[in-house]
């Protein structure tokens, strides 16, 4: 590099810059003509009026350079992690949905390693996990009802493979304030054991559910 106290007139906007303001040609090793910002400026303008040819070109020269591409892109990353964070943050707030489909594709794709990955999250975040389940659960007491009558149908070997959990789920989920979820025919009950089925599932006044236990005769079990 040549000193940088060496100045230069620009040709095509008359001003005297140092030499650190004009690209450095390397087939002719000698300096532009035209200053930095002029080169600038004349590129911005035939990119304006070739978008396409422009965008084809960096198309090209990016599918016959991959590695370069990739190299450039991570240093890039190393030196700008700040906004590298927030174009990421910004382009998934715009395409909400994609990375949704896309979440829940690559979670089914990879059970095993999606729940290993949860298990390390809540083991190394305990407080916040426990925080957020009781969040969860508070917004959520529905879903929680449908879940434990789940479990507790799954340890009783209720739940026959033709049910209907979908609308199982749904049931549970429409519940009427102020009503809970019965079995008609009680899961445990020592006469006649209920299912865990649409069919057998009704919508009682939570005190109605409460006394009910699961004294039910055996002739509204039967007949029911
Ligand atoms: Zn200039």
């Amino acid at each position: 590099m040549k000193a940088t106290t060496e100045t230069q007139v620009c040709n095509k906007c008359g001003l005297k810059k140092p030499l650190s303001e004009f690209y450095f040609r390397k087939d002719q090793q000698k300096y532009k003509r035209e200053c930095k910002e002029c080169t600038k400026k004349k590129q911005a303008v035939y990119r304006e009026a070739n978008r396409e040819k422009v965008r084809a070109c960096g198309k090209a020269w990016r599918d016959a350079n991959p590695e370069k591409v990739r190299a450039k892109s991570k240093a890039w990353r190393e030196a700008n992690p700040e906004r590298w964070r927030a174009n990421g943050l910004a382009w998934k707030a715009a395409n909400l949905e994609k990375v949704r489909a896309d979440n829940k594709a690559w979670r089914e794709a990879n059970r095993e390693r999606w729940q290993a990955k949860g298990k390390a999250w809540r083991k190394a975040n305990t407080e916040k996990h426990r925080a957020a389940a009781k969040t969860w659960a508070k917004n959520n007491p529905k879903k929680i009802r449908a879940n434990s009558a789940k479990r507790r149908a799954a340890k009783l070997q209720a739940t026959p493979a033709w049910a209907d959990l979908k609308k199982i789920q749904e049931i549970y989920l429409n519940c009427p304030p102020g009503y809970h979820i019965d079995h008609v025919f009680p899961l445990n009950s020592p006469i006649m054991c209920g299912l865990h089925v649409e069919s057998n599932l009704q919508y009682l006044p939570a005190k109605e559910n409460i006394s009910k236990g699961n004294r039910v005769s055996l002739d509204e079990q039967l007949n029911g």
